[in-house]
């Protein structure tokens, strides 16, 4: 029997991840979860993906703000699943204040999740990429890793510098049967998103509904979110090889935000 493909996928307890996870584990491979989550429900998620769709998966957690644990969760993914070829860095984390008012350990909380820890696993994964001769990783950036907003200072340094990194794997990697590329979304309604909608609403003393509306129509022409379905969907097209020469991009599917 063929050995199916490995992927690992960190932040995948819950939204774009969960959504990215449940797409690769669709197009039959190994899926390794990590993030934060109730040991009981990620159990029962893992068994759920292993019996809809007839791979194995596996959940490992770590501290990605940790550049020690991003290491050590990739070698746990090569030594329990036997290889690792597909490395999406998804896991991510938000904070909002104007840039005088940023506290120093938030900042430093969002640059190590958000952009130190794309850096460490993909550090982790590339030599055993390049002597099995493929791979691929996805960084889930942002539309605000090519454009900015208020209040997000630490996310949008973040952002950007993962846009940046891709671009210096893929060029290292040009050569091998390996990508690197960024996706990079507009709004999706995950708990990440939830938060800042019930924030806008308690602030401006609106409803959830008008406060969601007001957030869709300052940015994303669209109007509606984009789904973890859609990414998921997306993550397997540049797994494939119809995108074997995509590499070094930053991708937006953003309903047109980044277009204005
Ligand atoms: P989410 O809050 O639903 O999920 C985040 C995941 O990251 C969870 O699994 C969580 O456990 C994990 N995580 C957080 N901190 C961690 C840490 N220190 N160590 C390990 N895991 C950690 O958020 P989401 O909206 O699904 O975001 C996923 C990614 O997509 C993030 O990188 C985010 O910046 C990006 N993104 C989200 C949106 C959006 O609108 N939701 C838009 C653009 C980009």
């Amino acid at each position: 029997s063929q050995t199916r493909h490995v992927a690992l996928i960190t932040g995948s307890t819950s939204g774009i991840g969960l959504g990215i996870a449940r797409a690769l584990a669709a197009s039959g491979r190994d899926i390794m979860l990590s993030g934060f989550g109730e040991a009981a429900a990620i159990d029962a998620l893992r068994h759920e993906i292993e019996t809809e769709h007839g791979v194995r998966c596996l959940y490992r957690f770590a501290d990605l703000a940790d550049p020690l644990a991003c290491r050590a969760l990739v070698a746990e993914t090569e030594s329990r699943l036997g290889r690792l070829d597909i490395l999406v860095n998804n896991a991510g984390i938000q904070h909002v204040d104007s840039v005088p008012d940023f506290p120093i350990e938030k900042w430093d909380h969002v640059i190590a999740v958000n952009l130190s820890a794309v850096f460490h696993c993909s550090a982790a994964a590339l030599p055993g990429m390049i002597a099995r001769d493929f791979g691929r990783i996805v960084n889930i950036a942002s539309a605000h890793g090519l454009v900015a907003s208020v209040n997000k200072s630490a996310y949008v340094a973040a952002k950007h510098g993962v846009v940046g990194l891709t671009k210096v794997m893929a060029l290292e990697n040009a050569q091998r049967p390996l990508t690197v590329n960024a996706v990079c979304p507009g709004w999706v309604l995950t708990p990440l998103v939830q938060r800042q909608i019930e924030a806008r609403a308690e602030a401006g003393g609106l409803s959830v509904e008008a406060a969601t509306a007001q957030l869709l129509g300052e940015k994303q022409p669209a109007g509606r979110f984009v789904t973890p379905e859609q990414l998921g969907a997306f993550v397997v097209f540049l797994c494939s090889e119809a995108a074997a020469t995509l590499t070094g991009a930053a991708l937006p599917v953003d309903g047109g935000w980044t277009a204005q």
